[in-house]
């Protein structure tokens, strides 16, 4: 099965709602995104676990979530989705738009190093 941008928004969307997470109207967007890194730094916790060359291992906790580093990227993709999905936002364009844009940029632009 493969998922589209659409469908990963509508999906996360509804399931943070479903599991209560849109319970609080007060949530900003301060928060949202802070919970977006937060599965970053998930990522790193995991890479620093496996390693370069195990990157794509993934396991289950005691609990039975999975775990590790392709793990915790889809989660950051879920938290994005969920942010778009309850504020309209059309991450599908924004997407387009943007690889668009870097394909025609300069090679290394802004003169950077990294
Ligand atoms: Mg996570």
């Amino acid at each position: 099965m493969s998922i589209t941008i659409q469908n990963l928004i509508s999906e996360s969307n509804k399931t943070a709602k479903n599991k209560g997470w849109w319970d609080d109207e007060n949530r900003n967007i301060g928060e949202l995104l802070a919970l977006i890194h937060s599965e970053v730094s998930e990522a790193l916790e995991s890479y620093r676990i496996t390693g370069k060359d195990e990157l794509s291992k993934t396991w289950l906790s005691k609990s039975g979530k999975p775990e590790g580093f392709v793990i915790e990227l889809a989660d950051v993709l879920i938290r994005i989705a969920d942010l778009c999905g309850e504020f309209n936002l059309d991450l599908d364009q924004a997407l387009k738009t943007k690889l668009e844009y870097n394909k025609a940029r300069p090679y290394r632009h802004g003169n950077k190093k990294a």
